[in-house]
C-alpha cells in the first residue's frame, strides 16, 4: 500500500486584475493614405529595422523592388535603385555613404 503524497503547495493564487475587454482603445491612428515611406539603408543593412506599434523590430527583408508605381518613380526617379521591405513595404533607398567604407556608424 504505497500511499502517494503529493506536497504540492498549491498557493491560492491571487485572482488577476482582468482589465475590461473593451477598454482597449487603439492609439490615434493619423490616417495618412498612401503615404510612401522611404527610409535610406544603414551601410551593409540587409533587414527592415522599422518598428511596429508595439516596439517589435520588423525585421523583414529588404528586396530590389523594380516594377514600383508611378507614385514611386515621382519620389525616386526612374530606375533607381530601391529595396523594399517584404513585410511593412518600407522602401530604402541605398547608402550614398556606403561607398565609403571607412564611414563608422556609432551608435
Ligand atoms: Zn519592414
Amino acid at each position: 500500500m504505497a500511499e502517494e503524497t503529493s506536497s504540492q503547495s498549491t498557493k491560492p493564487a491571487a485572482p488577476p486584475q482582468a482589465p475590461p475587454a473593451a477598454a482597449v482603445a487603439p492609439p490615434a491612428a493619423a490616417t495618412e493614405p498612401k503615404e510612401i515611406k522611404i527610409k535610406v539603408r544603414k551601410p551593409k543593412q540587409r533587414s527592415c529595422d522599422e518598428k511596429d506599434a508595439k516596439g517589435k523590430l520588423c525585421a523583414g527583408h529588404l528586396k530590389r523592388w523594380y516594377d514600383y508605381p508611378k507614385e514611386v518613380e515621382g519620389k525616386i526617379g526612374k530606375e533607381a535603385e530601391i529595396y523594399r521591405c517584404e513585410f511593412c513595404k518600407t522602401l530604402y533607398k541605398p547608402d550614398p555613404k556606403q561607398m565609403l567604407h571607412s564611414f563608422t556608424l556609432r551608435y
